[in-house]
């Protein structure tokens, strides 16, 4: 007899928004002053599960980049790089103590202006971030035990460009290590999620933290591109698309300029036939689905050995059925909102291009609010290895399976790609992840788990995915001078 799967319905939850205070204007973060942006020119910041304006944020252009360059070298030069690190160290500490505290209004901003669900900014996105800030406060004081031996000193003036996936956190990944290593920063957030950086600034402001040490620019890609180009930025520390990863690559070359790029991903996640199957399928869906697939570090291509794949995808497709996608502020969905109108036709763009190359498309019923942008869980199944579906990244909650028989075939799949970044691996035998862990060319691969970071660990690409690490203490090192 066929088992019936019984879905409960959960009463709704939704988190409450009334202890959040947000300006319905937001000006620039320049030397420790809230100033208007010399363009006299704003922006909309929506939110995209209901299409509501939050707030109105500056553009910066050329000369308000040039304010916030100058405020940082001057902090650098005049206070700064003086400070004994113990000192340092107590001012990042700080900014960690009073994240700590207003941990939930964050984690409700940075839901309502990225979609992401309230369960992932709560559990993942805030605590992470707090914790980079407490982990590199340890370090500033220590710098001669990271790098033994060798005089370490900081690069200067550090600008800062994050995408909006993580708003929060990559903000936090690239401000901590900047700091504990006694640079100073101007950082760009991304134009669709500026809120929780600005939030980090009135941090910043209360932390006492020197005028000029962090400066925070919004704005767009030019405004991106003015600290890029910048003559008196030391380093740029990138995290976005490979294609703009390019373009900034270019622009530094034959300049004095560090850079760090995290960029784009296409990971694999390999599921063997000895594998327990039911953590696997659900390391699958928090390794697609999670964050509504908008992860660099995204599994967005499962490889599935032959013998299980039967059962893997009725698993999986049971799963999916299971998960809420809707009102990211409800403490039960699984998958928010896409982060924005653009983002959501660019993922409808590539379900398209998989039904036209001949794939064959799987997703669960569900309904999706009539307002905002939502996509419900695909998965593609039939995936030639050269389809565009299997080779682009898409960003979105999209998963192709394709089926292997042999540990050399997968390896020679995974590896098949331009990028780099993460894998995942499945398996109840230790020699064989060692045997992948060394063949895969990802600067992650993660065993009988997926999507786990600690600020211990380092975190960075191959490839196009990028170069250099983000993360523990090869973090640091993209940050200062060794001699
Ligand atoms: P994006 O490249 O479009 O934008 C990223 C940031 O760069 C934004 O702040 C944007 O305003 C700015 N920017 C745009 N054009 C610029 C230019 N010419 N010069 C300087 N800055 C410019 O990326 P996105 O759509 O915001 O983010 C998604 C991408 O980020 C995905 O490809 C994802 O894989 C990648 N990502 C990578 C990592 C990682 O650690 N490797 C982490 C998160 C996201």
């Amino acid at each position: 007899m066929a088992q019936e799967q019984t879905t409960w319905e959960y009463a709704p939850s939704p988190e409450g928004t009334g202890h959040i205070k947000l300006n319905k204007k937001y000006n620039l973060f320049i030397d420790g002053k809230w100033v208007a942006p010399s363009s006299k020119k704003y922006f909309e910041t929506i939110n995209p599960a209901t299409e509501e304006v939050l707030a109105e944020i500056a553009y910066a252009n050329e000369k308000d980049v040039d304010l916030a360059v100058k405020a940082a070298r001057k902090a650098y030069t005049n206070v700064w790089s003086k400070m004994p690190a113990s000192e340092r160290a107590k001012y990042i500490y700080r900014i960690a103590r009073l994240m700590q505290e207003r941990a939930r209004e964050f984690a409700v901003i940075e839901s309502l202006d990225a979609g992401k669900t309230i369960r992932e900014s709560r559990d993942i996105d805030v605590p992470l971030a707090c914790n980079h800030f407490f982990y590199y406060a340890g370090w500033a004081d220590k710098l001669e035990y990271a790098f033994p031996n060798r005089k370490v000193e900081a690069l200067g003036v550090a600008g800062q460009i994050i995408p909006w996936n993580f708003p929060l956190l990559m903000a936090a990944w690239k401000i901590a290590p900047a700091l504990a290593t006694g640079n100073t920063v101007v950082l760009k957030p991304s134009e669709t999620t500026s809120l929780t950086a600005l939030k980090l600034a009135e941090i910043i402001e209360e932390a006492g933290l020197p005028h000029g040490v962090v400066n925070i620019v919004t704005g767009y890609g030019d405004t991106g591109a003015a600290i890029v180009n910048h003559a008196d930025v030391n380093k740029i520390a990138f995290t976005g698309s490979t294609a703009v990863g390019k373009i900034i690559q270019k622009a530094i070359a034959g300049t004095h300029k560090k850079a760090t790029l995290e960029l784009g991903g296409k990971s694999a996640n390999i599921i063997f036939e000895d594998a327990p199957i039911d953590q696997a399928v659900e390391g699958i869906i928090n390794g697609i689905f999670f964050n509504q697939g908008h992860v660099c570090c995204a599994g967005s291509r499962l490889f599935v050995q032959e013998g299980i794949a039967e059962k893997v995808i009725r698993k999986l497709k049971q799963r999916m059925e299971s998960l809420y996608v809707g009102n990211p502020m409800d403490k039960n969905t699984d998958i928010g909102a896409i982060n924005s109108k653009k983002q959501l036709e660019t993922i409808n763009k590539y379900i398209h291009i998989g039904l036209k190359e001949g794939a064959e498309m799987y997703q669960p019923a569900c309904d999706l609010p009539s307002k905002g942008y939502y996509c419900a869980p695909t998965l593609f199944l039939n995936v030639a290895q050269s389809s565009i579906i299997a080779q682009e990244e898409i960003f979105g909650p999209v998963l192709t399976i394709q089926t292997f028989r042999t540990v050399d075939e997968v390896i020679q799949k995974a590896n098949n790609s331009p990028y780099g970044l993460a894998a995942g691996v499945w398996t109840d035998k230790g020699s064989r992840i060692f045997n992948l862990t060394t063949k895969l060319k990802a600067g992650v691969v993660w065993a009988n788990t997926y999507n786990k970071f600690d600020p211990t660990s380092p975190f960075g690409g191959y490839k196009e995915s990028g170069f250099g690490r983000e993360g523990g203490v090869h973090g640091l090192s993209g940050y200062v001078k060794l001699s």
